[in-house]
């Protein structure tokens, strides 16, 4: 069989409950289960329950969090839990995705708490890291990539962290239409696996590329074998186009 892929939508703050339902309709017509890959849809909190509803059936669909905090409960206006989203359907969470550290302040130090936390409650975190434009061209990509890593993993048993997602979005493509290069992504996937290596991380972790992927670029960055999937915004909120997206590559 084929290598299995991951292919993970970031709805952001689009699709309130009923067009999130419209959408699992529509999408299901198009996309039957396969047994090489998983699909995630990541909505807004106030849709997590009725997509989880809308693709009960989907054993391939998974449903999480774009953003949870790392308490179960408490005073945290604003905030959700890991067990709210499990009693919701969800899950998993995505950590640490750069508009939350970039829009929103979140830190390394926040973004390590919520991974061990998705963790300790048995759902599936996908830690987001990338670097901005001026680091890139200050050619310290792998360290910052590196330093976000560093700090999720510092924290964490080596099993437990081997069953870490982690989505190399370089801040500088997401929502921008300006594409990595398909070969200088699996460079920066290679580095997330050596450093994961390094941390006595078994087995290989999925790292996955995000940032401005569409119908026409996706195939090409899925034909790095470094690549194992694809975390995808603008071009995942269209059902016909998210179809076509996640039928592609082998
Ligand atoms: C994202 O939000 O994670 C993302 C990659 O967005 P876009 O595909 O729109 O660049």
């Amino acid at each position: 069989m084929s290598r299995a892929l991951l292919f993970a939508a970031n709805w952001k703050m689009h699709h309130a409950p009923e067009a999130a339902v419209q959408f699992a309709r529509r999408f299901q017509e198009l996309v039957a289960p396969r047994a090489d890959r998983a699909l995630w849809f990541f909505p807004p909190a106030v849709s997590l329950e009725a997509t989880a509803q809308a693709f009960a059936r989907r054993a391939d669909v998974h449903v999480g969090a774009q953003h949870v905090h790392w308490e179960a409960k408490g005073a945290f206006t604003g905030e959700i839990s890991l067990p709210m989203v499990r009693a919701v359907g969800g899950a998993g969470a995505l950590v640490g995705h750069s508009e939350r550290r970039h829009l929103f302040g979140e830190t390394d130090e926040q973004a390590a708490r919520k991974v061990a936390a998705v963790l300790a409650a048995r759902l599936q975190p996908i830690l987001c890291v990338g670097e901005t434009l001026a680091e890139r061209d200050a050619g310290r990509t792998e360290d910052v990539v590196g330093r976000q890593l560093t700090a999720a993993l510092r924290g964490l048993a080596p099993e437990d962290a081997a069953r870490l997602v982690i989505a190399y979005e370089p801040v500088w493509a997401i929502g921008t239409g300006r594409v990595a290069r398909p070969e200088d992504a699996a460079a920066v996937h290679r580095h997330i696996r050596t450093l994961a290596a390094a941390f006595g991380v078994p087995g290989r972790l999925p790292v996955l590329y995000g940032g401005s992927v569409n119908a026409g670029n996706a195939l090409g960055l899925l034909a790095e074998p470094e690549i194992d999937g694809l975390l995808v915004g603008g071009a995942s909120l269209d059902p016909d186009t998210w179809a076509e997206i996640v039928g592609l590559g082998a």
